[in-house]
């Protein structure tokens, strides 16, 4: 019944793609995807074409974060699920404490649970729509939590926890859905790691990692002494840190990439540094994220999902329904009127909608879902 309502033309965005990851690629990606047909893709990762464009990525994430002298852009093939593994083999030495607050900050310390050559998380568990950052604690080598929870919306602080330095533990933080939208300061971690099919606009498949000198070190003397045997540590070669370094330093992964996600990826880099770089990707999707929460506020069936408004995601915007709607019906009305993947998180199994304001979406297809999204329980 609902997915008979069709919005009027007028009101529709010009880009109906507001995913939370894949996320909208922006068409000017695909020409240079095109434009590289007979160039780039089918050729050999190992030759100097592909070199210079996984170099230009680097150089290029190196000026958008502001990298501080000494650290690496570092990559990788698998994703930051792959990612979550190489932090168990290659970067804690006993045991890590977790800020867990959702699906994607949860699968991070149980991934770490499952390591049988090192201790269980401590977890600094809080209810979904909230975060909680890891604290102080003398037994652990490392501070884990995700800068943007995607499940939920909510966005956590990236600060060093006080103490940790002296103790030379690692700041390990998952920016799968934050790198890109949120404002950061490189100098509080020592791993920034994550997937370029969010804020970045690219194809899944691949990690990428900010690497500090003591993340890099680290990953050196844990990988020496597997190659020991002098521990019961087992580093498999594809979630080798140290092979990824290397590799990196080569500009090169360990094994073979997919060279459109490069391609992609070092488009979307060059464009957001062209925009203004990270301070006008912060403002852009602050400003998107506001124009949702605004009118959630204001209307009278929504309401932003995370209560707390400095918890407030500006990468994934999540907005409960009234109960008298039903969620699915009016993302399945959008989806039929070409607005596509807003709905919630599956496992949380609230009555919400998620929407990606990533960079690469434009704030003003932003106030036209606003609209959609009035005229579909309007006409309900
Ligand atoms: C999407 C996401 C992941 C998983 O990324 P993959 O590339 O699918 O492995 C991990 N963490 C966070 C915070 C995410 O948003």
């Amino acid at each position: 019944m609902a997915n008979t309502v069709i919005i009027p033309d007028s009101l529709l965005p010009r880009d109906g793609r507001f995913g939370s990851g894949p996320s909208k690629i922006r068409t000017a990606q695909m020409q240079a995807l095109n434009a590289a047909g007979t160039t780039l893709m089918g050729t050999s990762h190992r030759q100097p074409a592909i070199k210079t464009l996984v170099a230009s990525i680097q150089r290029g994430l190196e000026d958008f974060f502001s990298l501080p002298a000494g650290y690496e852009v570092t990559l990788g093939n698998g994703g930051a699920s792959a990612f979550w593994d190489i932090v168990s083999c290659c970067l804690i030495r006993r045991r890590a404490a977790c800020g867990t607050y959702g699906s994607f900050s949860s699968s991070f310390a149980t991934a770490m649970a499952r390591a049988p050559f090192i201790e269980d998380p401590v977890c600094y568990d809080s209810r979904p729509g909230t975060y909680r950052l890891p604290e102080y604690d003398s037994r652990v080598d490392a501070y884990c939590w995700a800068h943007n929870e995607t499940s939920t919306g909510v966005c956590a602080p990236v600060q060093r926890v006080e103490g940790s330095q002296a103790q030379h533990a690692l700041t390990i933080i998952d920016a799968t859905s934050g790198a890109g939208a949120l404002p950061v300061d490189i100098t509080q971690t020592d791993a920034y790691y994550f997937s370029p099919q969010k804020a970045f606009g690219s194809d899944g498949g691949l990690w990428l990692a900010m690497l500090s000198p003591a993340a890099i070190e680290r990953a050196q003397i844990l990988q020496a002494e597997a190659d020991r045997r002098s521990s019961p540590r087992w580093i498999p070669r594809f979630l080798s840190l140290t092979a990824a370094i290397d590799n990196s330093r080569k500009h090169q992964t360990l094994n073979t990439p997919a060279i459109a996600t490069l391609i992609m990826l070092e488009n979307q880099v060059r464009w957001l540094n062209d925009q203004g770089g990270l301070p006008w990707t912060t403002h852009r999707c602050a400003q998107s994220a506001s124009i949702l929460y605004a009118w959630a506020e204001h209307c009278n069936y929504a309401t932003p999902f995370v209560k707390d408004p400095r918890a407030r995601s500006n990468a994934v915007v999540t907005i409960d329904l009234d109960s008298a709607l039903d969620a699915n019906e009016v993302v399945a009305t959008l989806r039929g009127n070409g607005i596509i993947d807003t709905f919630g998180y599956r496992k949380l199994g609230r009555n919400q909608l998620r929407v990606g304001v990533f960079p690469s979406v434009d704030p003003q297809d932003v106030e036209a879902l606003t609209n959609c999204i009035d005229y579909v329980v309007k006409h309900s």
